[in-house]
């Protein structure tokens, strides 16, 4: 999932987090991006919790982290497989305020963020809440483009970590909406199919038009 318009942009610049201690090879792979068909695909599950599985991840943080985002499916590097990484990145209360300078004179302050990295390997939904959120959402291989998807507020959620140990879990607010658009990547879903075709089709032009334009 892509960061909205409002987040900073420093988030590319934060300390080192300490998923880097065990892996000392970490590539930024390429996000694949609409129309790839790739990105429909259906993926599939892990079935083999080994040193594969561990640099894939490490390398969807990396790549996650440079783009940046909060959140990556496997299928958005090119790999089938069912393997989601998460990261809210939440405001860090304890930090000292950084001071902003991207916006020239107007000098104001950020509150640091804080990482928090989370690996979601064969996720499965459980249950859903019967009321639903609306979120301004965004996805790294649909560049720059944002729009209101409704989902269910809360979900429950099952998964296995990078050993292979099942977690199940309540989630709410961000966490609920980036762990459902995650997993709608499992199944060959962007939330621009939650569109109507005339929204999608807008979406779609605006991207091309940028591209060009680039
Ligand atoms: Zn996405």
């Amino acid at each position: 999932m892509g960061i909205g318009d409002s987040r900073p942009l420093h988030v590319q610049t934060l300390a080192t987090p300490p998923y880097r201690d065990y892996l000392p090879v970490m590539a930024i792979r390429e996000i694949l991006e609409v129309p790839d068909p790739r990105l429909k695909q259906v993926s599939l599950p892990v079935e083999k919790f080994d040193d594969e599985l561990r640099t894939l991840v490490a390398d969807m943080f990396e790549t996650m982290y440079d783009a940046p985002g909060i959140g990556l499916a496997a299928i958005q590097v090119g790999v089938p497989l069912r393997v989601l990484v998460i990261d809210l990145q939440p405001d860090d209360p304890d930090a000292e305020p950084e001071v902003c300078t991207a916006h020239g004179d107007h000098h104001h302050t950020h509150q640091p963020v804080k990482r928090e990295p989370q690996v979601f390997i064969n996720p499965e939904l459980l249950e859903e809440s019967p009321d639903f959120t609306l979120y301004n959402e965004g996805c790294l291989s649909v560049p720059e483009m944002y729009a209101e998807v409704e989902r269910p507020s809360s979900i429950r959620a099952r998964w296995q970590d990078l050993d292979g140990t099942v977690h199940e879990q309540e989630m709410h607010g961000l966490m609920a909406t980036c762990l459902q658009h995650e997993m709608d990547h499992l199944e060959g879903v962007l939330f621009i199919d939650h569109l109507s075709r005339l929204k999608r089709q807008m979406v779609l032009k605006k991207l091309e038009k940028l591209r060009k334009a680039a």
